[in-house]
This record gives structure tokens, sequence and C-alpha cells, in this order.
């Protein structure tokens, strides 16, 4: 057995560079890694005064702020596991994860008191409160920095085990209601140094923008944990739009930039109003596939290239990285990372691991340093997931014969359109070239007659284009089963958390 503590990552920066700025918080005020630290071990002894123990659950639910990290590595400190709760959920799905991770406690944050505050009186789940209290709310919940204002600040974080889990990440994974997925301290400790040694290498002097929301293994990961694991700077924007994510960018000479596509177009579709950033080093994108035409706009806007990554909440998240190393090929997701496989088996045989041929396509299966050890309390979707010791993606995609890994969609997005397959994801890079479109989603909708039709869900930049002539130059484009032959007009599409597109809501919408 061998100790390990992702609390290493933020104690180890203070002892290293602690006059180094940390965190740039919201409104601007800088943290040092020896101030970020000291805070943390005072926020984990206030944890052991409200009784949390090693391996203890507790949630959070903050947004983009120092709060964040603080509760984060002061929970890991205290040995506990975090749950960390995506801002956007209901008090009733707030309810929902707390009961089924059975967390000993939640942490809210001031703008976030309602939604779990009500979650943990619904649960009876122990709550505490970081940040001010609302004003109408003055004899409100106990708060954590004056619990930990009565105590000596932990000395130092206590031992765990590399295997031991460190983060439960609720995700929905391939199919049902969202379950727990188990990252381990040696999975995301191993994550984020491949991330900064290998993905986008950085160096202690880079500044990175933290907008992807830190609930999200994507923020959380390859934007907190990896900017800490070499002591750069990470500025904090609670609240994504292209126009402040630039501002802020500026003001604070931001060299790298982590988002997923929709923020890349929200970039551009500010990029006229804004200067070029020169300080901007390299751009990582993830979470959904980046459009190639979106790619090849932000570089001639901003002269930066996007290097694009493929990874699941499951995975830590990253597992394949497009960089320059390997020869990076647009359109593709790269290779896999440093000492992870990513294969294609055959998807219709749940129950073993067999390959295909090189070029053919079939299920994306991970093994390695950064895949987690399982759905908790779940092992019927644990037993469906991890199989021969890969896991199960649920990604359609191939693998070229450079080994270039191309993520084709979903299994769950797969339109069959009169029984032929018809991946959506082609049919969006083709509309996605198209001058008048800002953005587009292509889903499948009921028809009598061919089971599922094929409609684009367009955002358009230039009103003047017609339903007619998106059609038209779909169909010079893509085969005859392919092309869409319903376009819908939206002023904006649906977004999940982390900002990814949600075909489901769009697939309800326009069924
Ligand atoms: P999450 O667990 O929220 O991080 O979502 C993981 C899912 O995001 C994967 O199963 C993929 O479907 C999708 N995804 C992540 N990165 C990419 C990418 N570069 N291209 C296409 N899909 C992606």
């Amino acid at each position: 057995m061998t100790t390990l503590s992702l609390a290493t990552v933020l104690a180890e920066a203070a002892r290293r560079h602690p006059d180094k700025v940390a965190i740039v918080d919201a409104g601007g005020e800088r943290i040092t890694y020896r101030e970020l630290w000291a805070q943390t071990r005072a926020y984990a002894a206030g944890l052991r005064e409200l009784g949390i123990t090693p391996g203890d659950t507790i949630a959070v639910m903050i947004p983009n702020v120092a709060d964040f990290p603080r509760v984060y590595y002061a929970a890991l400190a205290v040995g506990a596991r975090i749950v960390p709760i995506s801002l956007l959920l209901t008090p009733e799905e707030v309810g929902y994860v707390l009961t089924d991770s059975q967390a000993n406690l939640i942490v809210t944050h001031s703008a976030f008191l309602q939604a779990g505050g009500a979650a943990a009186q619904a649960t009876g789940t122990r709550l505490v409160n970081v940040g001010p209290l609302p004003a109408d709310l003055p004899n409100g919940p106990a708060r954590l920095e004056e619990l930990a204002a009565k105590v000596e600040p932990l000395h130092t974080y206590v031992t765990t085990e590399a295997e031991d889990t460190a983060v439960i990440l609720y995700t929905s994974g391939t199919t049902g209601k969202p379950k727990g997925a188990l990252l381990t301290h040696l999975n995301l400790v191993m994550n984020a140094a491949v991330n900064v040694f290998d993905v986008h290498p950085l160096t202690g002097d880079d500044v990175v923008l933290g907008c992807l929301p830190l609930f999200h293994t994507f923020g959380q990961t390859v934007g907190m944990n990896a900017t800490f694991r070499l002591g750069g700077t990470l500025v904090l924007l609670p609240r994504f739009s292209g126009e402040a994510a630039i501002e802020l960018m500026l003001k604070e000479n931001v060299t790298i930039f982590h988002g997923v596509p929709t923020m890349y177009i929200g970039l551009l579709e500010a990029a006229p109003k804004a200067e070029r950033l020169p300080q901007l080093k390299l751009c990582v994108s993830g979470g959904a596939s980046l459009p190639v035409a979106v790619l090849e706009k932000f570089a001639e806007a901003f002269g930066s290239p996007i290097w694009e990554g493929y990874g699941l909440s499951e995975t830590s998240p990253t597992a394949t990285t497009n960089q320059p190393v390997f020869g990076a090929k647009p359109g593709t997701v790269g290779h896999p990372i440093w000492g992870v496989e990513v294969e294609i088996a055959r998807p219709e045989i749940p129950e073993r691991i067999e390959f295909v041929p090189d070029g053919e396509l079939g299920e994306i299966v991970i093994r390695g340093h950064n895949v987690f050890a399982g759905y908790l309390n779940r092992p019927e979707a644990t037993a469906e997931a991890l199989v021969d010791g890969w896991f199960r993606t649920g990604d359609l995609g191939a693998k070229d014969e450079e080994g270039f890994i191309r993520i084709v969609d979903r299994t769950k997005d797969l339109v069959i359109r009169g029984g032929f397959n018809v991946y959506p994801r082609e049919v969006e890079e083709v509309l996605a070239r198209h001058p008048a479109i800002q953005q587009v989603a292509v889903i499948g909708v009921p028809d009598a007659t061919l089971g599922e039709e094929i409609c684009a869900v367009v955002v358009l930049e230039d009103k003047g284009v017609t339903e007619a002539e998106l059609i038209d130059w779909s169909k010079e484009r893509l085969g005859k089963h392919k092309y869409p032959r319903r376009i819908r007009f939206a002023e904006t599409l649906p977004l999940g958390p982390s900002m990814k597109v949600l075909k489901r809501e769009l697939r309800k919408q326009y069924s």
C-alpha cells in the first residue's frame, strides 16, 4: 500500500513557491500559495470542529471563487471525500446527490445557500456556509470562517492511501440517473501531473484563466489542480461571457485558456470588439467536439492554436490530447496521454473487450492510471463500465493507422434514419462551415416512415439565410441519407452545467 494525497498538490506548491500568486479571486484579490494553504489549513480545522473525520463525505456547492479551492483542499486535508455539486441543480436534484452520496455535510457558498439549504433541510444533512450570509438571513447557518477562527489551523494534512477515494463526481455516464464516479487520489494526482508535463506543458510562470466550472472535472483537474501542481496562477471567472473573459485575459496577461467549444464560439463572437490577446500562448478544448471551422476561425482571430483533448469524469478527465508532439491532426483528439491506453472495441459485445481493426468504428475503451474505481454503491453499473480492466466509455470512435483517435459521437446520439447510421458530428462539421451559422447541433427526431429524421438546430450569425439554402448547402456536401431535411432556428442552444450543448433537451423540444 502506498500513501498519497491530492492535498500534496497545494501543500507542496506552498512549500516551493510560497510567495507566488496562486489565485486571482473573482474580485481581483491576489492570494499567494502561502496564504491559500494557511487559509485551507484553517478551514480544515473548522471542518474537524464540525466532527468531520477521515473517510467522511463532504458535498460542496461553491462557484469559481477562492473558497472553492480552500474548501476542496481543506476536505482533502482532513482525509474526507469531496462531492462537488453543479450550481445549476434544483434543490430536489441536490437532495438526490446528498442522499445518494450519504454526505455527512454540505458546504454552501452564500449565492447558493437557498438551493443547498433547502436540499440539506429536506435530507437532514448538516450545512455550513462560506462567505457572508445574505442580508435576509442574519441568523442563518454556521459560517466556516467563524468556526475556523476559533481553533488552531491544522498543521498538515492527514495520510491517505493512493487508492482511497478523493472526489466523487456525479455524472450521467452512458445511461440513467446521475451516478457517483469514484476518483482516487492516484487518479487525480497523476492526471494533474500529466496535464502540466505532457498535455499542455505549463511552466510556473503561466497564468491560467479559470472560467470552466470548478465543480466539473475539466475545470477541476485541468484548470485548478494542474495549475497548482506547478505553482502557476489561476485567474477565477465565476460567470463566463466572451467579453468578460477577453477583458480579464487582457488585464491579467493570461497565457493559457481552457474551454469547451461553446466558450470558443463565445470568444469569437466577442472578438470583433476586442484586441488580440498578445500574451495568450495556448488554448485547450475538450468536453465536446470542436468543429474544425471553429478551430480555424479562432486561429485567424486570435492567432493562437487550440489543442483538443478528450476525456470523461470517469477518466479524471484527460485521456487523449491532440498536441504537436505527435503532429496534431485537426478533427481528431490525438493520441492517448502518457501512461494511458485507448483502444476501439466492438460495442455489440458488452461482456468482453474485443478490438476492431484500425480504421473501423467502435466503442472507445480506456485503461490506465486515470480510470476511476467504479460507481458509488452501484455494482451493476460498475461491472458494465469496467470490463476486463478497461473502461467502456459509450463514445463511438476510430483510430487511424497513425494512432490518431477520432470521436464520432456518443452511442446514444447516433441517429438511425431509415436503417442508416448517421453521426450528428459529421453533419455539424459541414453546417459549422456555413458563414451564416454561429452554432449548430444535430439531433434525430421521430419520423413515421424513417424511424428518425435528421434535424439541425442552428443559431445564426446572419439572419438573412433561409432553411432551403442551408439544406442545399448540406446536400451538396453530404451523402443522401445524411443531410438534414429539417432546419430549426434558435436564439440560443440549451447548455448544461459545463456549457456543453444538451442534446436531450433539444430532442425534447423539437420532437
Ligand atoms: P463529462 O463526464 O461531463 O466530462 O463528459 C464526457 C463526455 O464528453 C465524453 O463521453 C464525450 O462524449 C464528450 N467529450 C469529451 N471530450 C470530447 C471531445 N474532444 N470530442 C468529442 N466529445 C468529447
